[in-house]
């Protein structure tokens, strides 16, 4: 008989919210524990930034829409809506109004909202002496503070919050402003200004455009061999460097092309840390230069498989999917369905996905990004749940919109032919694809 497990998952977000329902789905008994008032995660804009006393959970900017196309961003059996059917936002790629739309309305057809507990941050989870439950206790909105045990735990706490920081010399008597893309909400602070930004990350593409619009220089440094160095094709004020080799007291800034040019602030477009504040697990896992470990296919931890798991973790990737297949397989694995290796199998194979990274030259950082190889994985975590592989129209459409957007043309959004790739989908959800 199925096992039914008493499990909290920390979030509300995308991955928290389909988490509990496939937990919901699987039988098991589910508490959500969100620190804020609603469901949504990364897609509820919020305008205020990080200050001394408060960091915010957001990073979204005002004008973000989304980088992947609608179609992308649904769920198996409850696809993002189409263009006619749309919420606020029928382009394509729409504003990020939508996608917290959609989010709003999958948790409340599929009854989540009911197991969240809204402002209720989670501050410690650590596994009890005695009987190998976890604890798990939270800080409500008034300020008293709560524990419960639970037989497993899912973390959902999203890994877009935390700002990773460009070690740049000389940044420690630098004078000028510097911002983190998390921090960037619209454009106006950068009137007139000279911006270096670092980074060639999809935030990076989209702020450079929206800055340059009202700043008056904007310069973006690559780690890339390859950069193209020079003024942008079609733009006046947008230039491309290689990386920043040092800055001075005066705000000059040095490029390792030769060039150096004075600047008013140091934009990072240089993403995110993993972060666990409430987890005290040092023991079974642990942060080292960005990659959470061991962590078996980027979810379990050996050592206390499968009672503590992990969702969102992989980056570079189709998130959406990646984290229903992934909420899937944790569920089943819960529920005895599916099944896990021994603690030694799973901890091998975490030790040959590492030593094929280094042999490939990929650095630590980058343990949990997938590309290329996001479809593999996708696949696999089907297989494992039974599913069959992801659909050809949409591999085809996730690759098309890479190549757009590493083709590095402004507006690929709005030059999508959205006439094509609404017409493959359909035809796909009229034979019947998931
Ligand atoms: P989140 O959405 O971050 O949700 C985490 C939730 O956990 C939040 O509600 C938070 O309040 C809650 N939480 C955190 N800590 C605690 C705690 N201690 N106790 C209780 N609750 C807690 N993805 C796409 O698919 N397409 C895109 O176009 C796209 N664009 C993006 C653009 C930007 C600028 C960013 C930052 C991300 C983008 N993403 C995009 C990735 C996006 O993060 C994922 O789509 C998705 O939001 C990840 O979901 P999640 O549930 O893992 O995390």
């Amino acid at each position: 008989m199925a096992r039914s497990v008493k499990t909290a998952v920390i979030g509300a977000g995308p991955g928290g919210l389909v988490a509990a329902r496939e937990l919901r789905r699987e039988g098991h008994e589910v508490t959500v524990f969100e620190k804020s008032t609603r469901v949504g995660g990364t897609w509820v804009y919020d305008p205020s930034t990080d200050s001394d006393r408060v960091a915010v959970h957001g990073s979204l900017y005002r004008s973000l829409r989304t980088n992947l196309p609608r179609q992308l961003m649904g769920f198996l059996d409850y696809p993002f809506p189409g263009p006619s059917e749309s919420f606020v936002d029928p382009r394509a790629f729409p504003a990020h109004e939508e996608v917290l739309a959609f989010l709003e309305g999958f948790g409340r057809d599929f009854g989540v909202l009911e197991m969240v507990r809204f402002g209720a941050e989670v501050v410690r989870v650590w596994l009890a002496r005695d009987g190998g439950e976890w604890s798990v206790e939270w800080r409500n909105d008034d300020g008293s503070v709560a524990e419960e045990r639970f037989e497993a735990v899912v973390v959902a706490n999203g890994h877009y919050s935390v700002p990773r920081i460009a070690d740049i010399p000389g940044i420690d008597k630098w004078r000028g402003e510097q911002i983190h893309s998390h921090n960037y909400r619209i454009p106006e602070p950068f009137r007139d200004q000279v911006v270096v930004l670092i980074g060639m990350s999809a935030s990076s593409f989209d702020i450079s455009r929206e800055i340059s619009k009202v700043a008056k220089e904007v310069h973006i440094t690559s780690r890339a061999k390859d950069t193209v160095v020079g003024k942008l094709d079609k733009h006046d004020n947008i230039w491309q460097h290689k990386m920043v080799k040092c800055v001075h007291e005066d705000c000059e800034v040095e490029f390792d092309d030769g060039a150096s040019l004075h600047a008013d602030c140091i934009f990072y477009c240089t993403g995110y840390e993993y972060h666990f504040p409430f987890l005290e697990t040092n023991e079974f896992i642990s942060i080292e230069d960005n990659r959470v470990g061991p962590l078996y296919k980027h979810v379990f931890p050996p050592a206390v498989a499968p009672w503590l798991s992990f969702v969102g973790i992989p980056n570079k990737a189709s998130f959406f999917m990646t984290l229903e297949l992934q909420s899937k397989w944790i569920a089943q694995v819960l529920s005895g369905k599916v099944t896990l290796s021994s603690q030694e199998t799973l901890m091998a194979s975490i030790e040959a996905y590492y030593q094929e990274l280094e042999h490939v030259g990929q650095p630590k950082h980058h343990t949990h990004s997938l590309h290329p190889n996001e479809i593999e994985y996708l696949n696999w975590l089907a297989s494992e749940v039974s599913l069959p592989s992801i659909e050809e129209w949409k591999i085809q459409m996730y690759h098309a919109v890479i190549e757009s957007f590493k083709s590095g043309i402004d507006g690929f959004r709005d030059d999508w032919d959205t006439e094509y790739w609404t017409g493959k989908s359909i035809s796909a959800f009229s034979k019947g694809a998931r």
